[in-house]
């Protein structure tokens, strides 16, 4: 008789790790709204290890005044000193936006194990550019959450137009 376990093939992994795409990228949205209460583009990360979120974090740009403070770069920093070691391999990164070229360069050095995003960026994610762009080994999926991400940063953007002419 087979058993549903012995055959899974990603029975190395803990079980709640595949399970819950959906539930971390729920808390990566919850950043994301907490960025567009401050104002912020509507970006939001957090980064996984073993079932336990070790990251969180949102685009920051306009409070550190860096174009450089995406949520994706803090959320590496914030992961590597809880962790106590630079390389994510056995961490898994939800972002709520595909990363841009910058974001993914540093996902590269970071070696982070998986990558989930949720909507597409056509104008400036990675993709655009390269797949190669990650680690060789980083695995990748996307539009996890992603209608909820991209109505986000709709309702951001259309509520800016107009204070902006
Ligand atoms: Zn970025």
């Amino acid at each position: 008789m087979d058993d549903p376990v012995a055959n899974n093939p990603f029975k190395h992994m803990p079980v709640k790790d595949l399970l819950s795409d959906d539930h971390f990228m729920r808390e990566a949205l919850r950043e994301a709204r907490k960025a567009f209460d401050d104002d912020e583009v509507p970006v939001g990360a957090v980064v996984v290890c073993e079932g336990h979120v070790i990251a969180r974090a949102h685009n920051l740009t306009e409070r550190l005044n860096d174009v450089t403070a995406h949520a994706e770069m803090q959320a590496i920093t914030a992961a590597a000193n809880h962790l106590g070691g630079k390389y994510l391999d056995q961490c898994s990164l939800y972002v709520t936006l595909e990363p841009c070229a910058m974001c993914a360069g540093a996902l590269h050095w970071a070696q982070v194990g998986r990558l989930i995003y949720g909507a597409d960026d056509e104008k400036r994610g990675f993709t655009k550019y390269s797949d190669h762009l990650l680690h060789p080994r980083t695995k990748v999926k996307k539009g996890v959450g992603s209608q909820a991400s991209a109505q986000l940063l709709k309702d951001f953007f259309g509520s800016k137009r107009p204070a902006r002419g």
